[in-house]
């Protein structure tokens, strides 16, 4: 694969809800292994954009592509199936199971699909549960795998879910406000965790908090009113007038 290779494009994505367009001809291109970032004021579009890309909304006009299909009109689970997968995808992280628990479940999920196999042999469930440490080591919940989800803290609780979506092994993954409702900490911890995540895969997130943004993102689309306002990397994006105006008259 080359180094520039589009893994997601989007050409003339548009929505409309009504009579109001949320989403109008975006033109977007993620290239393989970067971290790009969806960003804009508030009413851009990025939430739309986002639920379309994912496929949990259903573009009135325009095409997306990942690795060349197109998935226009697929489901979201035939496109987590071709490696497209959404975090918090799986909202249902299970409070009374251990953090353990639930990312063995998640590693079953990538294994047999939507259907769980409770007839499994003691030696596959060991083999399966050190994988689940694993991944819980990398997300930095080694101290609470055998805890349950509910009494992790917030931060913790996205770090758990982070897990559970690299469980799925994504190719592609698209983070919807990772940072939302953290404070400095688990700000850190979930950036460094992004970082960790983007080795060998690509990731698309939007994002609100612009330190995070900048420390992160390879690549920066702003939206304003569902349209491309600009593109480039954040020194380009944050120094461009039409920017500073969008999010100042926002
Ligand atoms: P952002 O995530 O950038 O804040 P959104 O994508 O949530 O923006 O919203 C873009 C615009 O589309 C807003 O004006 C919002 O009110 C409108 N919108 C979003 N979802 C719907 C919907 N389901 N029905 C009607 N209008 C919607």
């Amino acid at each position: 694969p080359q180094a520039d290779e589009v893994v997601l494009a989007a050409s003339g994505l548009t929505k409309d809800f009504g009579g109001f367009r949320a989403v109008s001809s975006v033109e977007l291109q993620v290239r393989r292994g970067t971290i790009h970032a969806l960003i804009g004021p508030n009413g851009a579009g990025k939430t739309t954009c986002f639920n379309l890309l994912t496929k949990f909304l259903t573009p009135t006009a325009g095409t997306i592509r990942y690795n060349g299909r197109d998935i226009t009109r697929m489901k979201p689970a035939d496109v987590a199936r071709l490696g497209l997968v959404r975090s918090f995808q799986i909202s249902a992280v299970f409070p009374k199971l251990s953090v353990l628990e639930n990312v063995r479940i998640a590693l079953q999920r990538r294994k047999r699909g939507d259907s769980f196999d409770f007839w499994r042999s003691e030696r596959v469930l060991r083999a399966l549960d050190e994988e689940a440490l694993a991944l819980v080591e990398d997300v930095g919940l080694a101290a609470f795998a055998r805890a349950p989800a509910v009494d992790l803290s917030y931060g913790r609780k996205r770090a758990l879910e982070i897990a559970t979506t690299l469980a799925l092994e994504p190719d592609m993954l698209l983070l919807d406000e990772p940072m939302a409702g953290m404070g400095h900490e688990d700000i850190d911890r979930i950036s460094a965790l992004i970082r960790r995540a983007s080795a060998g895969r690509t990731i698309l997130m939007v994002e609100h908090n612009l330190s995070v943004v900048a420390s992160l993102s390879d690549r920066i689309t702003v939206l304003a009113r569902g349209q491309v306002l600009a593109e480039g990397d954040y020194a380009a994006v944050s120094k461009d007038p039409r920017v500073i105006e969008a999010y100042i008259g926002a």
